[in-house]
């Protein structure tokens, strides 16, 4: 029975292992090798060699055909000291990957040499257990959820589709969470305006939104703006959001989103409602189709809708909020397949959904090719309602 020293010394004689220097060469000038770190997590968050992967030993064998299809490609493994390192590179080695290299001391030689390195930015004790459900899943992942943790959303309106929206998106992580509504809670909102409670009749909306936002959730940042979108303000209000949730109910506020977004390349995930009925669609920051695609211009006066207050079924905005939230966290997580180029339509009496495809339109004066979108004028439409 070998020693453990004499089986290491085995199968150092097998391997081929590297220098700190020959990493550091990759690390200045990427040639296609991947750089593999094997320690455990708490080890990693000390510190790791910038541009590495990050794959745990315990997990390499099952994780490295998706880190490094192609069998031929060459690998530099390295762990603290360069003994897990080399126990890895015959593991790889003998699941077929040709060119795999350890980095003989490890982490601690390559610190030792002076070389520079990053501190990965990772999920705390209570954020582990809380988004646990998410970093399960592959497709999220803790680096699809940190990602989310460093994102900023602007809801438009604390109302019917903005309080499911802001409620998932709050409970999902989102770092950053703008509201913006001028209003105040009123009794008849809480047949469906779910963020919002009865004792909080004549509160801002905004901060009763913030509060129930951060009761839920204090790991998000709730950013409140208690007035009106004008052309005024709205492209101060909009910089530095990834992508905007409206849940506007006027046609003028929805075409100053939209030409506010095409200016500023942020994407804007739509719904409107209206009794049994709602609608939703994705439109890209980088272009069309976009609102104005779908309705070019404000309806003339006299066939616009009423002002008087529609009715509703309460859970309606509820779904199409809920959807709404799952369109921005597929963008901030750059899934595809979102609902950019499609209409989805929602009929909550026949229990219907429906889906029509939504083109760019050529002549689209806000996101048609051509259009130099950094000139789009902001319009401050009038409140074109037909009076009743
Ligand atoms: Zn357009």
């Amino acid at each position: 029975m070998p020693t453990f020293q004499n089986y290491l010394k085995g199968i150092k004689a097998e391997i081929d292992e590297n220098l700190p220097a020959d990493v550091k060469a990759v690390v200045d000038s990427p040639n296609g090798t991947t750089v593999i770190d094997i320690r455990e997590q708490s080890e990693y968050v000390q510190g790791y060699i910038p541009g590495a992967t990050w794959i745990p030993r315990g997990h390499l064998e099952s994780r490295i055909e998706d880190a490094v299809p192609d069998r031929e490609a060459s690998i530099y493994l390295y762990c603290a000291g360069g003994t897990r390192s080399a126990l890895s590179a015959r593991s790889l080695r003998e699941l077929g990957y040709t060119h795999v290299k350890s980095m003989a001391g490890g982490f601690g030689a390559w610190k030792r040499s002076g070389y520079a390195f990053d501190t990965p930015v990772v999920l705390n004790a209570e954020q582990e257990i809380r988004y646990s459900r998410h970093t399960m899943l592959p497709e999220v992942g803790v680096k699809g959820q940190i990602k989310l943790l460093e994102s900023k959303v602007l809801c438009i309106g604390a109302g019917g589709l903005g309080s499911p929206s802001s409620v998932y998106l709050a409970a999902a992580g989102i770092g950053t969470l703008g509201i913006i509504d001028d209003d105040v809670v009123d009794a008849s909102n809480l047949q469906r305006q779910i963020i919002h409670s009865t004792d909080r009749v004549g509160v801002a909306k905004v901060d009763s939104a913030k509060q129930t936002l951060n009761g839920l959730n204090p790991d998000v940042d709730v950013k409140t703006y208690q007035t009106r979108l004008t052309s005024e303000n709205v492209m101060d209000i909009f910089g530095g959001y990834q992508v905007i949730v409206d849940g506007t109910d006027n046609f003028q506020t929805r075409y100053l989103v939209n030409d506010a977004a095409l200016k500023l390349g942020i994407p804007v995930v739509h719904a409107s409602i209206f009794r049994f009925e709602g609608q939703l669609t994705v439109f890209p920051g980088e272009g069309g189709p976009c609102y104005r695609c779908l309705y070019p211009e404000p309806p003339p006066p006299d066939e616009a809708p009423s002002c008087a207050e529609a009715g509703v079924l309460g859970v309606l905005p509820g779904v199409m909020g809920v959807l709404q939230a799952t369109e921005a966290i597929k963008i901030l997580l750059n899934k595809p397949n979102t609902l950019a180029g499609r209409l989805l339509m929602y009929d909550a009496l026949g229990t219907k959904f429906r889906e029509l495809k939504l083109r760019a339109d050529p002549e689209c004066p806000t996101c048609s090719e051509g259009v130099d979108r950094s000139k789009i004028e902001l319009i401050d439409y009038a409140q074109f309602c037909r009076a009743n």
